[in-house]
């Protein structure tokens, strides 16, 4: 009875040891979310964001969090790093900012959980998943339909609720105005007038402004009916182009 009761015993100690390693191995690929999660190099992009002086915890939490690799339509995925600090091209001739445009932008307009917020220039979905991230209630427009399909898929498929209109962004969303703030991320030459009529009382607005090639960073304030503007970094944005 005796060795039969030890091989019973030894078989079942390796049954356990297997069943442990399989799990085990399955709890890793989850926690990776697939075989292309990328962890690593979002952690490397947060240092990088972080020498660059990007210090806010809510905005390097959601960083390293949202995968921006696929936001990248997958015919575009190898043809720049994802998390290098530069602009990805996206298609349609458009490009994803870099992380530190992103990071900063996002910074300025400090978005708070509940807050209504309007993206001029959806692209990818990669900023408006960053809003949403923080807790925002994120409206975002696209001029190019196509664009505006891909960013609304990958946006559900990654978990996030964003509401994202194919449009002329020169027209704001007025249906679901007035906002807290608007993060415009194609630049305009002018201020265009709807979206500042879009924002509350004390809301902020952050935008390029300039012409093609050479922008500068506009932060602005709404205090009633007038407004004050503060010009920040220089920076190189798509044109905002006119709608029909
Ligand atoms: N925020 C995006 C990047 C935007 S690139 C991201 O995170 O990926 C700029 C986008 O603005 C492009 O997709 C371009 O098609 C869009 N755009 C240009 N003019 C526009 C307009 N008048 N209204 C709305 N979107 C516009």
């Amino acid at each position: 009875m005796r060795p039969i009761l030890v091989t019973l015993l030894l078989l079942g100690c390796l049954a356990a040891t297997l069943a442990w390693f399989r799990l085990g191995h399955v709890a890793a690929r989850d926690h990776k979310g697939g075989t292309d999660d990328m962890t690593g190099e979002r952690a490397e992009m947060v240092r990088v964001l972080t020498a660059y002086g990007i210090t806010d915890p809510r905005i390097l939490a959601t960083m390293g969090k949202v995968r921006r690799h696929r936001f990248i339509p997958e015919s575009f995925r190898g043809s720049a790093d994802p998390y290098g600090d530069h602009p990805c091209p996206i298609g349609h001739g458009q490009t994803i900012s870099q992380p530190y445009i992103v990071a900063y932008m996002t910074g300025r307009i400090n978005p708070q959980p509940g807050e209504k917020i309007l993206e001029i220039g959806t692209g990818s979905g990669y900023q408006a998943a960053v809003l949403a991230d923080l807790g925002a209630d994120v409206y975002s427009v696209e001029i190019i339909p196509a664009l505006a399909d891909h960013a609304r898929a990958v946006l559900a498929a990654e978990g996030f609720r964003v509401n994202v209109l194919a449009g002329d962004g020169y027209q704001g969303w007025p249906e679901h105005a007035p906002y807290d703030a608007v993060i415009v991320t194609c630049a305009p030459e002018q201020l265009p007038r709807a979206l500042v009529d879009q924002l509350k009382d004390g809301g902020r607005m952050i935008l390029p402004l300039g012409e093609s090639g050479f922008q500068r960073l506009v932060v602005l304030r709404k205090s009633g009916t007038a407004f004050t503007q503060e010009e920040d970094l220089p920076v190189r944005f798509v044109p905002m182009v006119p709608g029909e």
